[in-house]
């Protein structure tokens, strides 16, 4: 099938992608939800998309690796067409603890998943998106973080600086690209009820914060996706190298 708009959302079997998943593909999207390990989540998305009467690849690929993001972007020009919208959304943190106690190995594999997923993809979404080569133009989107600005301390100052390098990095390509045809902007989300949260040792974590919050609650995956998709639109076709903080006012 070719069609000419097409999504690819990193990590989106689960939490926010998910929900960004079914939202570009209730707006007409070919979507294709990139995942790393858990198959069924992805395959419940899928199943939903479809069903829905949309369209929906999922491809299994670790998005920190240069081959497995050449075959997830040649996987999706056979299957969908050229990508119009790039969503890089995968990201991973661990055991919430001080700097002293994160290990080199620690650091660099957060640093792998969040910042180099993102050049990765976003250097095989600008070979196809922007006119310097023939494309059309297109969209990407970076879901960053509000730990970017608060850099996350006594939680993980190693997941908050990868989040500060995404917006660096947002920046820079904003810029480099936007006479090709292409914009680049980023989400910052805080406190939202995902999966996300457990992997930082404390599942309930957005309940403990969510007075803290100036809006009073904690957010919800559907709120992150809307922004998500704004950006990505042509609503937004004035908007480059810009940011939304979608953080309850944090
Ligand atoms: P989540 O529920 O934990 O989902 C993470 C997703 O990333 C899953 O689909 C996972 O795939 C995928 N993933 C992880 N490592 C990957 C890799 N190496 N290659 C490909 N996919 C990979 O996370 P979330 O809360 O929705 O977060 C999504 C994004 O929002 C992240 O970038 C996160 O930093 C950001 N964010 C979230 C919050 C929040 O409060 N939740 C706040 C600020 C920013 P599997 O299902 O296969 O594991």
């Amino acid at each position: 099938m070719q069609a000419s708009n097409v999504v690819i959302i990193t990590g989106g079997s689960r939490g926010i992608g998910a929900e960004a998943a079914k939202l570009f593909a209730q707006n007409g999207f070919a979507v294709c939800i990139n995942y790393v390990s858990n198959d069924d989540a992805a395959e419940h998305v899928k199943r939903e998309i479809v069903q829905s009467g949309g369209h929906c690849i999922s491809v299994k690929a670790d998005v920190s690796k240069e081959h497995e993001v050449k075959r997830l972007f040649e996987t999706v020009d056979v299957a969908l067409g050229r990508v119009s919208v790039l969503v890089n959304n995968a990201g991973i943190l661990k055991q919430q603890c001080r700097l002293d106690e994160i290990s080199a190995e620690r650091f660099s594999e957060i640093l792998h998943v969040n910042v180099m997923s993102c050049f990765l993809c976003s250097k095989e979404a600008v070979k196809r998106m922007s006119n310097k080569y023939g494309g059309v133009g297109g969209a990407i989107v970076n879901v960053s973080s509000g730990a970017a600005k608060s850099g996350s301390p006594n939680e993980y100052v190693d997941y908050a600086a990868s989040k500060g390098a995404m917006d660096t990095l947002t920046r820079g390509l904003a810029l480099e690209v936007a006479a090709e045809g292409i914009r680049v902007n980023g989400v910052r989300p805080a406190l939202v009820y995902t999966d996300m949260h457990a992997s930082g040792g404390e599942p309930g974590r957005v309940d403990r914060l969510k007075n803290k919050i100036p809006l009073q609650r904690g957010g919800e995956v559907k709120e992150i996706a809307e922004a998500i998709f704004w950006l990505a639109s042509e609503k937004s076709s004035f908007v480059t190298g810009s940011f939304i903080d979608a953080t309850g006012g944090i």
